[in-house]
């Protein structure tokens, strides 16, 4: 059977485990923490990610911790005058529900997937449970032999090495040969939960426990909030400009009179919610231009580690794991491994670029300034309101994507007779 080393073991590290398995691949994460864990955030998870998990049987298992919001809102920042509210599409348009989870419960449940003796849905011939190493950070890698050396000594190697380790990735550094040129994006993200109980205290703030996404928008900034982890906790993500106070790491702790600074001038309604938490966590957001490549020898990147992106289409887990279950196709299809990995690429660099622009298309619509602009804006959300709104990015079927490329491949060059045959679910 053959073995993918994985460095990283993110959300798009765990995605690539459970793809591998279903293809019959020995899996191994290397992991720098000292378990395989999340921060306390939620996170969106859009169905374009949310139809693999459910073809890979996960549907109940999220159902039971997620929450399913029926709408997404808009609102103005000053009076939180409500700009637009549109419906969800309906599952049978996008392949999965559109869900809200806790980080931590998104990565348990697929940690304990890749764990499983027995697959959520079963396939011929999986791959045996994941092994994982913790407190074990990779300082060396050599691509084209698929090994690594980590900083304490020890060594590994596989037939495929997967640079799953995020935006600070030294995997990525090996693929490229160049120094890391992830930058600050010049915005700023405060995170924080909020119980429940807490919230229903105060009136005003009943709009908070519906079951939807809201989007506060006002200059240079907004605001993000929906419920989380069975509808217990509330999640807000607040962006705005760094003010040079943060920086890239998941664990910096912000304070109550920072938020509020950054917020000055936002609606009564808005400055009780961020006044709520105990405790704040802050961001600097970072992100990438398209890598040359992300290919060298028997080694592949995927998730942040090759398109961080700001996170204003909630997209960028929700690529990581599209990458996870596309690069696992291809390595299950018996291509050879550079050809696979050459075919895995060309699907998904395009495909992420296109995202990764409108996320950035998103920040200019989301920080306009009161204006001529602001109001068109405001007037097309208008026109939306009621309507189902569905993303192209939403509907978007990584696996099928994968094959339909796949099999345009092997329908023109054949495969080489002394590869095994395709798989069948090709
Ligand atoms: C404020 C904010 C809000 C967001 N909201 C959303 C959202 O709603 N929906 C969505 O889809 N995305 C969202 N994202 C994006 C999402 O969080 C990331 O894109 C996603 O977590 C990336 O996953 P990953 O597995 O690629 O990387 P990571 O989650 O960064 O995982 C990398 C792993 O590699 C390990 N590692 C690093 N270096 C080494 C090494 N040398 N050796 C061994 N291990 C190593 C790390 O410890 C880590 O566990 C948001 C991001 C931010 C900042």
């Amino acid at each position: 059977m053959p073995t993918a080393l994985i460095v990283g073991g993110g959300l798009g590290g765990l995605a690539a485990a459970i793809g591998l398995r279903r293809e019959g691949w020995t899996t191994v994460i290397l992991e720098s923490a000292h378990q395989i864990n999340e921060v306390g955030a939620g996170i969106q998870l859009p169905a374009n990610s949310g139809r693999i998990l459910v073809k890979w049987g996960l549907r109940e298992k999220i159902e039971k911790v997620a929450c399913r919001p029926v709408t997404t809102r808009y609102w103005r920042y000053d009076n939180a005058a409500p700009l637009s509210k549109w419906l969800y599409p309906p599952e049978e348009l996008t392949g999965a529900p559109y869900w809200n989870i806790h980080r931590g419960d998104y990565q348990k449940l697929l940690l304990a997937e890749a764990l499983s003796p027995v697959l959520s849905s079963p396939v011929p011939n999986p791959g045996p449970p994941l092994t994982t190493f913790t407190n074990t950070t990779v300082s060396y890698v050599d691509c084209e032999t698929a090994s690594v050396k980590t900083a304490d000594g020890r060594s590994f190697s596989g037939d495929v090495l997967i640079g799953a380790d995020g935006v600070r990735s030294v995997v990525k550094v090996a693929v490229t040969g160049e120094p890391d040129h992830a930058k600050p994006s010049g915005d700023q993200a405060f995170r924080f939960l909020i119980p429940v109980e807490k919230v229903k205290e105060h009136r005003e703030l009943d709009f908070v426990l519906d079951r939807a996404v809201n989007n506060h928008l006002g200059p240079d900034a907004h605001i993000v909030h929906y419920p989380v982890h069975g509808y217990r906790i509330i999640n807000v993500i607040c962006v705005s400009r760094d003010t040079g106070l943060t920086q890239e790491s998941w664990n910096q702790q912000g304070s109550r009179e920072e938020v509020l600074k950054a917020f000055d001038g936002w609606s009564p309604e808005i400055l009780k919610l961020l006044s709520l938490p105990d405790k704040y966590l802050k961001w600097q957001l970072i992100k990438r231009e398209e890598l040359p490549t992300w290919v060298r020898g028997k080694t592949a990147l995927l998730g942040d580690a090759c398109h961080a992106m700001v996170p204003y289409l909630a997209q960028g887990a929700a690529q990581a794991v599209e990458d996870g279950a596309a690069l696992a196709r291809a390595l299950g299809s018996g291509l050879p491994v550079d050809v696979a990995l050459r075919a895995y690429e060309n699907v998904r660099k395009p495909r992420t670029t296109a995202v990764m622009s409108g996320a950035d298309d998103a920040r200019t619509s989301y920080h306009m300034h009161d204006g001529v602009p602001q109001m068109k804006r405001d007037n097309a959300f208008k026109k939306g309101w009621g309507k189902g709104s569905i993303s192209p990015h939403w509907a978007y079927d990584a696996e099928g994507e994968m094959n339909k490329h796949l099999n345009e491949l092997i329908s023109r060059d054949g495969t080489p007779e002394n590869a095994p045959r395709p798989h069948a679910r090709i």
